[in-house]
């Protein structure tokens, strides 16, 4: 190494040691002859101190030089000392500068990165990251995959790596092709995730199986949302929901003893989906603040209007605070954006209601509203009616946007729950067919399976989702392992006999010698990770990520392509 040390590692002890240190200029100072740097590399900082006279090629090194700087360790004289660097109460004399790389002016500000517009971060990512929080991002992310990869190492599941390029066997997203050049109008797929080979690695008596595996889904990107992303992936043979639930759990405990330093309380809360549905109105309840729904669709005949009187289902959340106008108006306009009316807000101050719409209450609904209400002297309730789909959408997202209003998300709580015995199906009402609430490799209850051609709406799954603070971190499931069973739920999609041989003919046969019983879940690895450290951008724990338009600005991908490489691969292009 051209280093005897790295920048993090001289302590007083090293006082009198000659040494090496090499890195980047993170500041210079100059006090007459004397110059002050600064030395960074990724383990710290270090003060050196040079004599401009000794070191001429000093005077124009600008910040972010990469430099190797030899001399004398020695102990800071007193005052000027640093408490808050880890190498404070040292700093290296130089003898001899010497300028591996002498950096020109950067294009992006690493000391006010608030500076820098997101599209600079993106194209000049390779100093993005050289910042503290990047660096502090990138080394977190880096402990958490190895805490997984030990706790499930300690359980006996082996890393396994499945191909990149794969048959175009869709999972619900669009898939990312590549056109094969060998083989004319033939493409593979990059996976969507490895779940029909994980599945195949249970055939072959595996066992257990995990991989921090990327998965790739051409779809419209959000904060949550990258092209490529990664699982924490894992599949296990005779297992039992329960047993999925233990790996998990003791993942995430992993997690929280080695990396995040404290305790989780497992297991985790369970909620059945229709639980869920009544209480928060999603499957992805956020649980670390109360605002539950409340049913009041019994008394809507209770009512002098319409809106309440002609609605399938109308519920309601207590909020505990009396709302300014302009706070109601502004959930009224969530309620609208998940295609609601928007919401009916009603006061209640000693046991009495006002509003404009109280009016049209009868007495039995003023009494339920009153007596929900009864924990708290004074509260706006607010009311959302309608189909039970939209209330429930709608309300949902009220209930989040209240409780960022009125403050109740504290930061570092992280409340983790599963929810459990999904349907097996929804229903596509734009395209009218049935489609797997999960993947259609997902094991139906049995004593839902006779229910399977006939009433498809009446099959609940052998399903699991695993939520924290509101967001979907993973789903899994028992799988199918006999191909009769499975081919029924290819029908029940509209999957043909035909069309399911021909995309899926290997897999259904790898059932017809010896499948064993099988289930597992995948986590979304960038997702957990910007939550544990309170961010929802994922990209902040991504290395390179792309923009929202699925381009990288560094690279300038996705990039034209010559004519002769598309040509080679038997592609035409549209002009
Ligand atoms: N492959 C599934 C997914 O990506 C996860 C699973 O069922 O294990 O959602």
């Amino acid at each position: 190494m051209l280093r005897t040390h790295t920048c993090g590692e001289l302590r007083k002890k090293d006082c009198g040691k000659t040494v090496a240190l090499a890195g980047w200029v993170s500041r210079k100072r100059s006090f007459g002859k004397l110059v002050f740097i600064s030395l960074r590399d990724r383990f710290g900082e270090t003060q050196v101190i040079c004599n401009s006279d000794e070191n001429p090629s000093l005077k124009d090194l600008r910040k972010e030089s990469v430099i190797l700087a030899e001399g004398k360790v020695q102990e800071r004289k007193k005052g000027e000392d640093n408490k808050e660097m880890a190498t404070g109460e040292i700093e290296v004399a130089v003898k001899k500068i010497t300028i591996l790389n002498a950096a020109e002016p950067l294009p992006l500000d690493l000391d006010n990165a608030e500076n820098n517009s997101d599209e600079v971060r993106l194209k000049y990512r390779f100093l993005d990251l050289r910042r503290q929080e990047m660096k502090e991002n990138l080394v977190f992310r880096h402990r958490v995959s190895q805490a997984i990869r030990k706790e499930l190492c300690s359980k006996g599941f082996l890393e396994i790596e499945t191909p990149f390029l794969v048959r175009s066997t869709p999972e619900g997203a669009r898939d990312y092709l590549v056109p094969s050049r060998v083989h004319k109008w033939h493409a593979y797929a990059l996976p969507q995730s490895p779940q029909i080979y994980k599945q195949l690695l249970m055939i072959s008596g595996f066992d257990r199986y995990f991989q921090l595996a990327r998965c790739f889904r051409d779809e419209d990107l959000r904060a949550d949302r990258q092209p490529e992303f990664t699982q924490v992936d894992l599949e296990m043979s005779f297992a039992e929901q329960q047993d999925v639930f233990d790996v998990v759990e003791g993942i995430i405990s992993k997690i929280f003893s080695e990396v995040m330093e404290s305790g989780i309380e497992t297991p985790f809360l369970r909620l059945a989906y229709k639980e869920s549905i009544e209480r928060f109105g999603t499957d992805k309840p956020d649980l670390r603040f109360g605002l539950e729904l409340k049913d009041l669709s019994k008394l809507a005949n209770d009512s002098s209007s319409d809106a309440l009187s002609s609605a399938e289902c109308i519920k309601c959340i207590v909020t505990g605070d009396l709302l300014s106008r302009k706070q109601a108006d502004s959930l009224s306009e969530v309620a609208r954006a998940y295609k609601a009316k928007g919401i009916i807000a009603i006061n209640k101050e000693n046991n009495e209601l006002s509003g404009q719409f109280s009016k049209f209450l009868g007495d039995k609904l003023k009494e339920k509203l009153v007596s929900l209400s009864s924990g708290f002297e004074k509260s706006t309730i607010v009311i959302v009616a309608g189909k039970a789909k939209t209330v429930n959408e709608a309300l949902a997202n009220v209930r989040n946007e209240l409780a960022r209003m009125l403050g109740l998300i504290k930061k570092d709580v992280f409340k983790f729950c599963w929810v459990v015995d999904f349907p097996l199906f929804e229903w596509n009402d734009n395209e009218k067919r049935w489609e797997p609430s999960h993947h259609m490799f997902t094991m139906p209850k049995k004593e839902c399976l006779e229910f399977l051609e006939s009433s498809p709406e009446k099959v609940f799954a052998d399903c699991y989702d695993l939520v924290l603070n509101g967001v979907e971190l993973g789903s899994g499931s028992l799988r199918i392992s006999e191909p009769g069973l499975q081919e029924k739920v290819m029908k029940v999609i509209g999957l043909s006999h035909e069309k399911a041989r021909e995309k899926f003919g290997f897999f259904l046969d790898s059932f017809r010698y010896g499948a064993p019983p099988h289930g597992g879940i995948a986590l979304g690895l960038d997702r957990l990770i910007a939550i544990l450290k309170n961010q929802n951008d994922i990209r902040e724990f991504i290395a390179f990520p792309k923009n929202k338009k699925a381009e990288c600005p560094m690279d300038n991908s996705p990039s034209i392509v010559s004519e002769a490489q598309i040509e080679e691969l038997g592609l035409k292009l549209k002009k």
